[in-house]
């Protein structure tokens, strides 16, 4: 490892990141950006976007990376294998390379939680599907199980409705969590049907999938749902196993900070979806990358 140390590194290029890198290199650091897959992370999936941001979500995270490549960013295409102190540095391990930096801002996000039943992981591709956007003309007119109670949920069903002929919403509880807006517009769509107090047990079918089995969580009763596609959209899991240990983290593996977005390791921040306390909207994202920038720059003396 030759390479002088970058002012900052940004592990994740979703919008956090994004929007991290952005602020830092208006404010002229060296930044390096690392991201194995597409960048703009996982709003690249939503057509349209909902909230107080308007649009389209491929097109919103493609104006960002616009800006990071503008801006000159390093952007490093591999997957981050270690984060971890190096004397006064943070030392970044890729699958191709090691690099050093002053700062890091960890927006590594997170991944859909599976819900962990039996058929699955089996019929993974086969019917057990994750972006409602880019799968659903493929249920054109069949029937299709969406699990979970949040705003993703309740989101994805209302587009998996507009092509399939029948949507079963699963939730384990009698109300949904999702935001009131979105219940009001599954509560009226005449192609969604609540299934509530109930859990998906296990998935079965031949090449494809062909029905779930139901357990009702009141009275245990088990029946069988017919269905060629099963969506679950039951939480998230903070992609953060590549951060070192010495990292302080909650129960669900989530990285702590405090109210300035500082984890417990010197030079170490983190924003978005990898962070304990994220409540999930794109602007807060947005927001998160950007305070934590601002953060990493007052440490470096540049704020
Ligand atoms: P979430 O809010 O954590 O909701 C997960 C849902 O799955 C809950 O209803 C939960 O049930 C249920 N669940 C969890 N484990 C389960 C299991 N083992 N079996 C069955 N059901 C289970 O997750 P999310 O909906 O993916 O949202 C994540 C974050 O992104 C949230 O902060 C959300 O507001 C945000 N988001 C926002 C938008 C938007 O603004 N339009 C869109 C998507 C997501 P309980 O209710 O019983 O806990």
């Amino acid at each position: 490892m030759t390479e002088a140390p970058l002012d900052m590194i940004v592990v994740g290029g979703g919008v956090a990141g994004l929007s991290a890198a952005r602020h830092a290199l208006r404010a002229g650091l060296r930044v390096g950006l690392v991201e194995a897959g597409l960048h703009g992370g996982l709003v690249t999936n939503v057509n349209e976007l909902d909230g107080d941001i308007p649009g389209n979500g491929a097109e919103f995270a493609s104006s960002l990376v616009e800006e990071v490549l503008d801006g000159g960013a390093d952007c490093i295409s591999d997957s981050v294998m270690a984060v971890e102190p190096e004397g006064t540095l943070l030392q970044v391990v890729m699958q191709d390379k090691r690099l050093l930096a002053r700062t890091v801002i960890l927006a590594s996000g997170a991944r859909l939680r599976p819900l962990g039943v039996p058929g699955e992981a089996q019929f993974e591709g086969r019917g057990v599907a994750h972006c409602a956007d880019c799968d659903g003309p493929m249920y054109a007119r069949q029937s299709v199980v969406v699990v979970g109670g949040g705003d993703s949920a309740l989101q994805e069903a209302l587009v998996l409705a507009r092509f399939a002929e029948r949507v079963y919403l699963v939730h384990r509880r009698e109300v949904f969590r999702a935001q009131p807006h979105l219940q009001e517009a599954v509560r009226q769509h005449p192609r969604i049907t609540a299934v509530l107090n109930s859990q998906v047990v296990s998935v079965g079918g031949g090449r494809q999938v062909e029905s779930v089995r139901i357990r009702r969580t009141d009275s245990g009763t088990e029946s069988e749902l017919a269905c060629r596609g099963l969506f679950v959209y039951v939480g998230l899991q903070p992609a953060s196993e590549f951060v070192s240990p010495l990292a302080q983290r909650d129960l669900q593996g989530a990285i702590v900070t405090d109210e300035r977005l500082r984890t417990n390791l010197p030079g170490l921040y983190a924003a978005g979806a990898v962070r304990a306390g994220y409540r999930g909207s794109l602007r807060e994202a947005l927001e998160e990358g950007e305070a934590a920038a601002r953060e990493a720059l007052r440490s470096l003396g540049l704020a």
